[in-house]
């Protein structure tokens, strides 16, 4: 694997974003091995806990969107003959149906988290169980910048509650880690230099539970969040995150969306 590591050390898997020269950006091969990752831990009996963490200053500044990677992406997506359609499928598969997965892992995931967390950085911890962040660890959603509502996975509203939220979403500023722990979207804040230390002691621990109590606990809070309506408005949204690329698309006069956005995002958050 080109841009994740996989370890084990005792009965802990740990995954670890592995593109630090790109601050981790996700581009179609990094979530791939992700994905695959997951299934593996997910799958191994010998794994009991599952930590997600990033090498690197920061955890990760959300999807590419460099003008390489939005190549990569348009081709994948076939944007140029599927149009909206084309990428409602793919991120519909990649994004909400790879976030939904992972969250429902039957094992407690741990997402270690430093530096900055950016947009798509939220897709990856928050379907995790629990948030263990560095004191420098900050958290954005700044995708209105590029006519879009907010990421295809709607923590936001779950994790933050309605008015921070909005806030985080209309303001596109960071929420640092001492706040994100105050708000309740991180367990606990810890030193940068103890961040993998103390997230693996954190894992050890759970580990020595009963598998089966770990998976059933689990379960029971997500299926609780499901009843409330985590799931129906986690559909919901994404569906609301398509209009900002059905938007893009409809002014882009055929140059890809995705960098319709960016070029708006450079020129300070005109919309499109
Ligand atoms: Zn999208």
């Amino acid at each position: 694997m080109e841009f994740i590591e996989y370890d084990v050390d005792e009965r802990v898997a740990i995954i670890s974003l592995n593109r630090p020269e790109a601050r981790n950006a996700q581009n179609p091969q990094l979530l791939r091995e992700l994905d695959q990752s997951f299934d593996r831990a997910a799958e191994d009996d010998d794994v009991r806990v599952i930590v997600l963490r990033a090498n690197g200053k920061h955890f990760s500044s959300g999807h590419d969107i460099s003008p390489e990677a939005a190549e990569v992406w348009a081709k994948e997506v076939d944007l140029e003959n599927k149009g909206l359609a084309g990428l409602y499928a793919w991120e519909r598969k990649h994004y909400l149906g790879w976030t939904r997965k992972w969250r429902d892992i039957p094992k407690p995931t741990i997402a270690a988290v430093q530096g900055a967390c950016i947009a798509g950085g939220l897709m990856l911890c928050w379907p995790c169980d629990l948030i263990v962040a560095a004191d420098d660890a900050k958290f954005s959603d700044p995708v209105a910048r590029m006519g879009i509502a907010g990421v295809e996975f709607h923590g936001h509203t779950w994790e933050l509650g309605a008015r921070k939220a909005k806030e985080l979403l209309f303001t596109g500023r960071y929420i640092g880690a001492e706040e994100a722990e105050k708000l309740g979207m991180v367990n606990r804040v810890v030193e940068r230099e103890q961040l993998d230390e103390e997230t693996l002691a954190l894992a050890k621990e759970i580990s020595g539970m009963h598998p089966f109590a770990l998976a059933q606990a689990k379960r029971a809070v997500n299926q609780t969040l499901d009843i409330m309506g985590f799931y129906t408005s986690l559909h919901s949204v994404f569906d609301i995150h398509q209009t900002g690329h059905g938007n893009a698309l409809s002014v882009s006069e055929g140059k890809l969306a995705i960098l319709v956005g960016l070029d708006e995002m450079k020129k300070g958050g005109k919309h499109v």
